[in-house]
């Protein structure tokens, strides 16, 4: 072959010295996989279509022009076909189609780019596509790509199977469409990714950076955040309230035809994951068809099974390397190198954004984008992917990780199953698992402990509250609260969250600002429900004390009238930070008590107040408000420096995907000389959490 294929990674390469005669050897083979008890073998991550693929792909001379599943050793599935090690085709999902002689003759040669190529295949012995629409099904080879373009072009809705599970697509410069998308999905805002037949074509409605080019075209093909430009042709049902797009290049030969030949011009596409908001995405066929049934005109399908659901990652580029902000296709289950070796640990993850993690060796195999789980549907997926995991990797957890939270439902499992199967189990509180996944990434071993700032919409803590505006000085094995957020009651809980409205109410009575009506939260609230929430704060009643920095983040979006209900998590912080003046340095000014480490916001709302009543643009209110808060985490960070000589810090949470924000406390923390670690590898949400827990379970286990 001609060198290393691109994605193999050389472990540690050894020499011996052997005083034995030669045995007799004389030629190199590769032996066949045999299974060994216990053993693992890392899983490679699906790979995108590589270049020798792609050029044989639109080569109408090979055997496999347009084929839908041309791949090779260097490309093409992989995490998503797999079903047990070792990775031969009889454990993958290619185990019921037979190669041809021409397939297994590349299969069998080592000097072939197939060689041991597990998911090789070509239209005479492998995978096909077919089209249903209307119930009826076509199956012309080679044309039902094209049937299914054309729809595209006719504004319609088409279900796609794809790597690890359904797209549903649609024309994204196409307002109907896109807005029935929306419609049919019963999702609201959340913006949808977009896939783009090459790099010209992305470059006409967003702005792309050298290092944003560079993983847009990667093995991965992640949907990269890209500032929009200003004038593009996109539906803006796309990414209402944004500045950025997610978008993707193709990363499947049937993606790629969707956008070739390039002469049709093809848009755009929304490509968002084939389910209702909620759910888990689709992967089989008869599953797709009942359950996508209500949400597609057509779809578009194919006989290679997918056995793990795994849906697009979405990454940021962040200072030149990579934010991301859900790890999943592409990365998942590439594992994380630990500081340490370490036993095998079960860590169950948080509720939101789930993924779980199990340990073992020196290395944390992080899981698939799991969801949200607040269904059935997406903790079965848990389940099975958990049981997924300990087969793949012959692990059998001597910890169980969990989230403090009693209501979690990785939290039940986790208990539930430690109680059964007698294993331990170790609580873990939200903020130190995410400053301890932040540590734990940046292969910190915990010597001494680091300055922990964990600021984010919901965690459990330790006095039952719930937190998210914390400064932990946290080691693996425990935490002192150093400072957080002053408490300000959340009426109605979970209520508040969706209707930020209320928070911000809350933040007016703490800050002595009377409820008059011409403050945009006061607005939003009718007189009947104004009265209620000053019952709740007053009695407490279902109206849970917080330091949640996304609550606070609400809070003045909601002041700014920048968003007064959200219909997705982080909405109104997301379209708030979209906002922000870049040239603006004002700041607004947090009261900190360093003594007794807290931290009051009532001077930023009443600054806040001030400058909506004297008309201050929006821009500059929320520029002012993200200076100030880095501000905060500033002053904070030199006096736990001063009163303990610590000069690390690591910031976790999901507030800080935030880059304005990320952005501005980096700086001050630099200039001020310490040493500050953030996220490269896992993202700073809860997506991230498992990590963190794993560690603390592996330091409170004594092992
Ligand atoms: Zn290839
Ligand atoms: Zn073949
Ligand atoms: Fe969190």
């Amino acid at each position: 072959m001609r060198g290393e294929p691109c994605d193999a990674r050389v472990r540690p390469v050894t020499r011996q010295q052997l005083d034995v005669e030669p045995v007799g050897f004389t030629e190199f083979t590769i032996l066949d996989s045999v299974a060994q008890a216990g053993e693992f073998q890392p899983i490679s991550p699906d790979i995108s279509l590589c270049d020798d693929c792609r050029r044989e792909l639109f080569d109408p001379s090979d055997r496999r022009y347009r084929y839908p599943f041309i791949n090779c050793t260097n490309c093409g599935p992989r995490f998503t076909i797999i079903k047990d090690i070792p990775y031969d085709r009889p454990f993958t999902t290619m185990a019921p189609f037979e190669m041809c002689p021409d397939c297994a003759k590349e299969y069998a040669d080592p000097l072939d780019r197939r060689f041991h190529a597990q998911p090789v295949a070509c239209p005479t012995c492998g995978p096909q596509v077919w089209l249903v629409d209307k119930g009826t099904r076509h199956a012309e080879p080679q044309s039902e790509i094209d049937r299914a373009r054309r729809l595209l072009a006719d504004g319609k809705i088409v279900a796609v199977k794809g790597l690890g599970g359904f797209h549903l697509a649609c024309d994204a410069t196409d307002d109907a469409a896109v807005s029935e998308l929306r419609r049919r999905k019963g999702r609201v805002d959340k913006p949808f990714a977009l896939m783009a037949a090459d790099l010209e074509s992305i470059e006409q409605f967003c702005e792309v950076t050298a290092e944003e080019r560079t993983l847009l075209l990667s093995r991965q093909r992640p949907i990269v955040l890209l500032n929009k430009r200003n004038v593009n042709l996109m539906s803006e049902a796309v990414a209402p309230g944004q500045s950025a797009y997610g978008v993707m290049l193709p990363y499947t030969p049937l993606h790629e035809l969707l956008f070739q030949p390039s002469s049709l011009n093809p848009h755009p596409l929304v490509m968002t994951s084939g389910n209702f908001s909620e759910e888990p995405i689709a992967t089989d066929n008869e599953d797709a068809l009942s359950r996508l049934a209500p949400l597609a005109d057509a779809f578009l399908l194919h006989n290679r099974d997918i056995y793990v659901r795994c849906d697009d990652s979405v990454v940021r580029v962040f200072e030149g390397h990579e934010l991301p902000i859900r790890r999943s296709r592409g990365y998942a289950p590439y594992p994380v190198k630990l500081p340490f070796n370490v036993p095998p640990i079960l860590a169950a993850g948080a509720e939101l954004k789930n993924t779980f993690c199990v340990t073992r060796d020196g290395y944390a195999f992080l899981s698939h984008h799991i969801g949200d789980m607040e269904n059935y549907e997406t903790l079965k997926s848990f389940q099975d992917g958990v049981a997924h995991f300990e087969r793949l990797f012959r692990i059998k957890p001597e910890v169980i990780a969990y989230d403090l939270h009693p209501n979690y439902l990785a939290t039940r499992y986790a208990l539930e199953r430690a109680g059964r199967e007698g294993i331990r189990a170790v609580g873990a509180q939200h903020h130190h698992a995410h400053i301890a996944a932040c540590m734990a990434e940046n292969g910190l071993r915990g010597g001494s402990p680091v300055i922990g700032v964990a600021f984010d919409g919901t965690g459990y803590g330790s006095d039952s509250a719930i937190w998210g505006g914390e400064f932990l000085v946290a080691d693996y094995r425990g935490f002192e609260r150093a400072g957080h957020l002053d408490y300000v009651p959340l009426p109605g809980g979970d209520v508040a969250t969706r209707h930020p409205y209320r928070t911000s109410l809350s933040y007016l009575r703490m800050a002595g600002i009377e409820w008059a009506a011409d403050l945009a939260p006061v607005g939003a609230a009718s007189a009947v429900e104004q009265a209620a929430v000053a019952k709740q704060i007053e009695s407490g009643l279902n109206t849970p004390p917080t330091s949640s920095m996304g609550r606070l983040f609400d809070a003045v979006a909601s002041l700014v009238g920048v968003r007064q209900s959200v219909n997705y998590e982080g909405q109104a912080a997301i379209e708030f930070e979209a906002l922000a003046d870049k040239n603006e340095h004002g700041v607004y000014q947090f009261d900190i008590e360093p003594g007794i480490g807290s931290i009051s916001a009532a001077p930023v709302i009443q600054s806040v107040v001030a400058d909506v009543r004297t008309g201050v643009p929006a821009p500059i209110i929320s520029a002012r408000f993200h200076n100030g808060l880095a501000r905060t985490v500033y002053d904070v960070c030199v006096s736990s420096r001063n009163c303990r000589g610590l000069n690390e810090v690591a910031l976790s949470g999901g507030v800080f995907q935030n880059a304005t924000f990320l952005k501005r406390a980096l700086d001050l923390l630099r200039a001020a000389g310490f040493v500050v670690y953030t996220h490269r590898l896992l993202p700073p949400n809860d997506g991230g959490l498992a990590l963190g827990q794993a560690m603390i379970a592996y330091a409170a286990s004594g092992m």
